[in-house]
């Protein structure tokens, strides 16, 4: 192995695909050539490969190590008590590196050579990796609140020391939205909402309060965010959205839109636009205080969880549970991220738009010449811009596919 010098060589970002290594290179390239794929250019574009190893090996730490650091060795039971893996093996099963242009596998070879010789393992194997605790504490929460009990959380919850109770897994969802930016104001007039309502023969909906949140006494079914009793506003940014959502459920036939928007600034939780999951091999800048990579982990998979479709056969009691209890935690917040008035969450139907539940009632709906009697401080702000129609065919329905949920 001795004539493997590869210490001095350049690699570049094209190399690579992991995204965190590509910016290591970036921004430590000094070479115009790479000396693995034979790249040439007139400006710096591959860094030396003995710091680029010494990174991939550094980070590689913070979610693996040598097992003969942490695990217990039984020769009597053939080595180490959990799962290790050689260097090769780590990168290829576990990481799946890839590394686009290494047809002679001269990149592979150069790095295993490079980097630690372990009988790799999971960091603290004997632990949740953090992936784990984070399914793990949601498939607790989904069955405590699903089966044992949904009001109250904050007693001394008897808990594994390793997985979240329900009671810190709504903190966690909360505190780490607060770091990643996910509570965000937006001022008066720049949000849209559209509603889509079903409209039976001669009916007609025109009128904010028809279009708007529903009355307290029609609000019998159980919804993604809402017990059955409790009223919310859901819409969606887009009319396609709002049509594709409502219509899966109730049918072909004429749909009336209501277009709305917020008549004073508000505050909403973000959770349908994340950030990717950093790399293990991002460079977490000095300034940062917390490693994302695990923070946006767990709000990934709370937002997948929350958004999921459920058919409405009469489970969604029960498998609204959740999502319904996540939401009234938001709604109750008042700590740090203050009083916040909705949650924006990625549409099951169609995937990659965004829906709202917006928290208001038919006291908050803005109506011209209102004679309602006042309440709680008439904070009316939501108010009806536009209003349309539109006809749904059954093709519509057949194309925007199965899944679905209601919006009243
Ligand atoms: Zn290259």
């Amino acid at each position: 192995m001795s004539n493997y010098n590869y210490d001095s060589r350049s690699v570049c970002a094209e190399c690579f695909s992991d995204e965190g290594i590509k910016n290591f290179i970036e921004g430590a390239a000094e070479s115009n050539e790479c000396s693995f794929c034979g790249m040439v250019s007139n400006e710096p574009i591959a860094a030396r490969f003995k710091s680029v190893a010494t990174h991939i090996n550094d980070s590689l730490y913070q979610e693996y190590d040598d097992a003969a650091n942490c695990m217990s060795y039984v020769s009597a039971e053939g080595g180490y008590l959990g799962e290790t893996w050689p260097t090769y093996e780590l990168l290829v099963d576990v990481i799946a590196l890839e590394l686009p242009r290494d047809e002679d596998d001269s990149l592979f070879n150069a790095l295993v050579h490079r980097l630690d010789d372990n009988a790799w393992c999971q960091r603290n194997p004997y632990s949740l990796t953090y992936a784990q605790e984070t399914e793990f504490g949601w498939k607790h929460f989904c069955h405590v609140v699903k089966h044992q009990r949904r009001y109250f959380f904050r007693d001394g919850d008897q808990r594994d020391s390793e997985i979240l109770s329900p009671g810190e897994l709504l903190e966690t969802i909360l505190n780490y939205a607060l770091r990643i930016g996910l509570i965000v104001g937006i001022k008066r007039g720049a949000l849209k909402v559209v509603r889509a309502r079903p409209q039976r023969e001669g009916e007609k909906f025109e009128a904010a309060l028809d279009l708007g949140p529903p009355p307290l006494e029609k609000a019998t079914q159980s919804n993604r965010m809402s017990p059955a009793g409790v009223v919310m506003f859901y819409g969606s940014d887009q009319v396609q959205t709002a049509l594709r959502e409502t219509a899966q459920t109730l049918g072909s036939g004429t749909y009336a839109l209501g277009e709305f928007f917020n008549a004073r600034e508000i505050v909403i939780l973000d959770l349908a636009n994340l950030p990717g999951i950093p790399s293990l091999f991002q460079e977490i800048p000095d300034s940062m205080e917390y490693n994302p990579r695990p923070v946006l982990q767990f709000l990934h998979h709370v937002s997948w969880e929350i958004s999921q479709p459920v058919e409405r056969d009469g489970r969604e009691h029960i498998e609204y549970v959740p999502s319904q209890v996540v939401t009234e935690f938001v709604r109750s917040s008042s700590g740090e991220a203050g009083r916040i008035d909705g949650i924006r969450y990625p549409s099951a139907v169609p995937p990659g738009l965004a829906s709202y539940v917006l928290f208001a009632d038919q006291d908050n709906v803005a109506v011209p010449d209102d004679k309602r009697p006042s309440v709680r401080g008439d904070d009316r702000w939501l108010e009806l811009v536009a209003r349309s129609e539109r006809q749904v065919t059954t093709e519509d329905l057949r194309l925007a596919g199965r899944n679905g949920q209601t919006c009243d």
